[in-house]
Order: C-alpha cells, then sequence, then structure tokens
C-alpha cells in the first residue's frame, strides 16, 4: 500500500498545504480519505485528475470535503464525460450537504458523479482495501478511519478530541496519522481537537509503527507540535506531515 499525503493542513490550506486529503494506492486502486478545500488541484500531482475510484469522508466540515464540489464539475462536465459514478462513503447528509454547498437543487444534487454511501461503524471492503470506521469524538458525525491491505494498514484520526475508539482503529497499524491541531495550554475545549501530546499518547496505547502529526493549523509553530508530541510517551518515529510526503507499506 502506498500513502500519498496530498493535503494535511488543519481547518483551512495552508502557505504550502490543502485542506485534509490522503491518497491511498493498491493493486492500481486510488481511495481518497478525505477531500478538503484546495486538496483537488495537488491531487493532480499525484494522479490524473480522473482515476479516483473511490473517496471516505471522515466529517462534513469544509476543510475535509468541500473540494468534492470542485471534482464534481470535472466528472460532469469534462471532455469524456460523463465519467463512471465514484462512490462516496460519508456521514448520511453528505448528499443534501454538498449540494448545498454548490449551490444545486438536493435532486440530483452532485449525484451524477458521485453515489454517496451512507457510513456507520464497522468493516466494509472498498477495492481492494478493508477499511473500518468509528466514531471519534468531534462536535458533527466524525469518522476516523483504518484501512488495510497485504497485511499492511494506515489508520487515520480525523478530527477528534481524545477518543478510546482512535485507539481501537490504530491498534498496531504500520502507520498513524493523526490530527495535531492543538498545541497545549490552559482549558482546551473538549471533545474537539489533540495536541501533539494527545496524539502521541494515543500513538502508544495503539502500539503503532510511525506517528504522522496531521491537521497543522496554519497559524501555529509546526515545531512546537513536534516537540509537545516528543513528551507524549511514544518511543517510535514521529513526524510532521507534509504535502507530498509518500509513505510506501510493504
Ligand atoms: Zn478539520
Ligand atoms: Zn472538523
Amino acid at each position: 500500500m502506498k500513502v500519498t499525503i496530498v493535503g494535511c493542513s488543519g481547518s483551512f490550506p495552508g502557505p504550502d498545504s490543502p485542506a485534509s486529503c490522503y491518497l491511498l494506492e493498491a493493486e492500481g486502486f486510488r481511495l481518497l480519505l478525505d477531500f478538503g478545500s484546495g486538496a483537488l488541484g495537488a491531487l493532480q500531482r499525484h494522479i490524473d485528475l480522473y482515476d479516483v475510484d473511490a473517496i471516505c469522508l471522515t466529517h462534513l466540515h469544509a476543510d475535509h470535503c468541500l473540494d468534492l464540489c470542485g471534482y464534481h464539475v470535472a466528472r460532469t462536465y469534462g471532455p469524456a464525460a460523463p465519467y463512471p459514478r465514484v462512490p462516496v462513503y460519508a456521514p448520511k447528509d453528505a448528499s443534501r450537504r454538498l449540494a448545498a454547498a454548490y449551490g444545486m437543487p438536493e435532486e440530483p444534487g452532485l449525484e451524477t458523479a458521485f453515489d454517496f454511501v451512507a457510513l456507520a461503524p464497522g468493516n466494509f471492503e472498498i477495492g481492494p482495501f478493508t477499511v473500518t470506521a468509528g466514531r471519534v469524538n468531534h462536535p458533527v458525525e466524525t469518522y476516523g478511519f483504518r484501512a488495510a491491505h497485504g497485511g499492511r494498514s494506515v489508520a487515520y484520526s480525523g478530527d477528534t478530541g481524545e477518543s478510546e475508539e482512535l485507539v481501537r482503529l490504530a491498534d498496531g497499524a504500520d502507520l498513524l496519522l493523526c490530527e495535531a491541531s492543538f498545541l497545549e495550554g490552559p482549558d482546551l475545549p473538549k471533545g474537539l481537537h489533540l495536541t501533539g501530546r494527545q496524539a502521541a499518547e494515543h500513538a502508544a496505547k495503539a502500539g503503532v509503527g510511525r506517528l504522522v502529526l496531521t491537521h497543522l493549523v496554519p497559524w501555529h509553530d509546526r515545531l512546537r507540535v513536534l516537540d509537545e508530541a516528543s513528551t507524549g510517551g511514544f518511543a517510535g518515529p514521529i513526524e510532521l506531515a507534509r504535502s507530498g510526503a509518500v509513505y510506501e507499506l510493504a
């Protein structure tokens, strides 16, 4: 399995990264985890515009889903349109919400380009991947994911506060893409985001092979996020996500 970080900026795009988007590839199948603001542009550095086979959305905050609107244009009106509909595994309100974001009537909404499938916790097959979805700790319906293929696995936190479900999803994963949106401080809101230290604590509990800190908010000093993660008790390698970084899990 090959994992490419397309976008890792938290809450909105930064100067050197779109918002959340991760490309997973195995056996020629291409699965996106999240499709946040700006990701459609950077995605084309890695694969052809029309080579997305499936999309999973953790939740419906704009920085995780909004580029489906632009991608709808590409697949509905591109030179060889209509292109096959791409399955989009997302919280149940996704079709209506994204139609509203685009300014489309609910029927057909974006259904000409996408086949929306309502997420629920559990395991399912997407192409060659076994995907596990679990509810994490964020103010709206939000899922973390684990994707496994060929004995290797990657877990992705989505947006979350402290979450036992995230530990379960990431259990023994080769790679954990974990959000680290907050810097340590007094009175951090609960049930929203993690600090670098908390991300590392989750990685340690789950016993993952490698921790990549992501959803990095542009107004923070990311070296401080990395420094705080070093206090979380995780003994494995920790690094900051970077748009364009590739991890070969083999
Ligand atoms: Zn977010
Ligand atoms: Zn969010």
